[in-house]
């Protein structure tokens, strides 16, 4: 790994022609965000429930938040479920850490990355130069980054920084409402929660058909519900009736 100077190139082709093509889809941590589940759940046309429980495995993190990973498949090698002999099969809706190999984060801010240059990935020694901007421009990563950083606001909010945990209760909200929309959906929907918020009727039906919609609302539920924030408001007559209902689920 090098870290790479603001605005300093790196090199990095991919392609089918390299000996090393679809040889480090295996064997590896793919750490999946909440919109990466919602990409690759709605190309493969399947509940979320189905994709977290086929597909992935979920760590619990020490403060309470789940990690939630690709599950590679039992063979000798391990291989990502979504390889097959032509690449990855759903790369229209890879993660966003699949779209910025061999890029890494080197920090909290966003800004700074490091770049792997290992010698097994022949990509990087090719003669096509990339700066990160031209990189991630080019991998169609803004729209994850965009839905990350707010994910990142719940991750990394204070109530972590200053030593507080969810308990399983709440790291089930949690997951419920960023990772299995459909549950959520589900959940929202018969429980009636949204009549008890002043949400306009427009608002409410979005929710029920755009699953994008659905996790911006979620990131501000669990926000709402776990830190107690102003992101959501209560009708002024449904106060008592809210507060019961959430805190019985
Ligand atoms: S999701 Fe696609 S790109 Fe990512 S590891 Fe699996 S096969 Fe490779
Ligand atoms: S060039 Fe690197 S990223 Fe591409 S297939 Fe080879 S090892 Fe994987």
């Amino acid at each position: 790994m090098r870290k790479l100077p603001e605005g300093e190139k790196f090199r990095f082709r991919c392609h089918k022609e390299l000996p090393c093509f679809n040889k480090c889809c295996s064997d590896v941590n793919i750490f999946l965000t909440p919109y990466d589940v919602l990409r690759m759940r709605r190309t493969l046309w399947i509940p979320s429930s189905e994709f977290l429980k086929r597909y992935t495995v979920t760590l619990l993190g020490e403060e309470g938040l789940p990690y939630v990973l690709i599950r590679m498949m039992d063979n000798d090698n391990k291989t990502c479920p979504f390889l097959g002999q032509e690449g990855c099969m759903i790369y229209q809706d890879r993660p966003w850490s699949c779209r910025m190999y061999p890029l890494f984060p080197a920090g909290e801010d966003g800004q700074t990355y490091m770049v792997e240059e290992k010698p097994s990935c022949l990509g990087t020694k090719e003669d096509r130069q990339w700066t990160v901007e031209e990189w991630k421009e080019s991998q169609g990563v803004k729209k994850y980054d965009e839905m990350n950083v707010l994910y990142s606001e719940i991750t990394s909010h204070e109530f972590f920084s200053k030593g507080n945990k969810l308990d399983e209760k709440k790291s089930k909200l949690l997951y419920r409402a960023c990772y299995d929309l459909d549950e959520f959906r589900t959940f929202l929907f018969a429980w009636k929660f949204l009549d008890m918020f002043e949400m306009e009727e427009d608002a409410i039906k979005e929710l029920e058909q755009d699953d994008e919609k659905l996790l911006l609302f979620g990131f501000k539920w669990i926000r709402f519900n776990l830190f107690n924030e102003d992101v959501l408001n209560i009708k002024p007559d449904k106060k008592f009736e809210a507060l019961r209902a959430i805190r019985g689920k």
